[in-house]
């Protein structure tokens, strides 16, 4: 099944992330990743509740953790744990299961160095989730500047040798870090043997340095409808796969809304 929700609160809430999920419930969406990235705003008590409206009403969750984590750099790796950890308790008990952040830059470090910094960085923050039975996945996405560590097959090869950790495809990242081009099969066939795959779709524009922000689907920067066609290919596992795609265009509800409708099209 093709999960599709918003990144954050929908606009056209009126109230918290309580009322949030319930507004993505009833304008038809199934998925909506709570924007921690600057600041995590909920608390224990709340997000016990917050996780059980989701599951009564079937929609998953998953946590944007802080924008403000370099796992590459010695002097702002234990904040960024800090930080990726308060998200990872607040997600375990709002069952999100994927906690996504941005692994770090390479800086003055070579593309290895960075590499082994967010390895060791992913297996310390694997020790404490696992000592507190966090049920959550460290979700790293593929990041959209060339000055950030996160291409597929660096997060691939960090999923490979960290257990707990899942790669987080942001198609339009992929897309500006290749100067505008992304081969949608290649990167299915690559994630293909995890049974879930979470997801990042929108618009983009970028520059020869990549992403310089996200716009709205209709761009067709990348084109949305060839990844439907894509996923839904039997090949790649078609409806039997679960894929989470969180909108992150500028319109978060109506296009998650048009790439709903677009599957449902392809699906016909
Ligand atoms: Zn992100």
């Amino acid at each position: 099944m093709i999960y599709i929700g918003t990144a954050g609160i929908p606009s056209i809430t009126e109230g918290d992330t309580l009322q949030g999920i319930q507004d993505v419930k009833k304008i038809g969406l199934d998925a909506m990743e709570l924007e921690f990235v600057r600041n995590v705003y909920l608390k224990k008590d709340s997000a016990i509740e917050v996780g059980k409206i989701a599951k009564n009403l079937g929609i998953k969750l998953s946590i944007h953790a802080s924008y403000f984590v370099n796992l590459c750099n010695p002097e702002k790796v234990e904040d960024s744990k800090k930080r990726i950890l308060s998200s990872c308790e607040i997600g375990h008990y709002a069952r999100a299961k994927y906690i996504v952040f941005h692994p770090g830059y390479y800086g003055k470090l070579s593309k290895e160095e960075a590499y082994e910094f967010v390895k060791k960085g992913c297996e310390e923050l694997m020790e404490e989730i696992n000592k507190n039975k966090w049920d959550v996945f460290l979700g790293l996405e593929t990041t959209g500047k060339k000055s950030q560590f996160g291409t597929l097959d660096e997060i691939l090869k960090i999923c490979d040798e960290v257990k707990g950790c899942r790669p987080v495809i942001d198609f339009a990242h992929i897309f500006a870090r290749q100067g505008g081009e992304i081969n949608y099969s290649e990167v299915l066939e690559k994630v293909k043997k995890f049974k879930e795959i979470h997801t990042h779709f929108s618009g983009i524009e970028f520059t020869d340095k990549g992403e310089k922000r996200h716009l709205a689907i209709s761009t067709n920067q990348p084109d949305f409808k060839e990844l439907g066609k894509e996923l839904l290919n039997k090949d790649f596992g078609g409806k039997d796969k679960n894929i989470i795609i969180i909108c992150e265009s500028p319109l978060i509800e109506q296009d998650s809304l048009r790439m709903k409708k677009i599957i449902g099209d392809l699906e016909k």
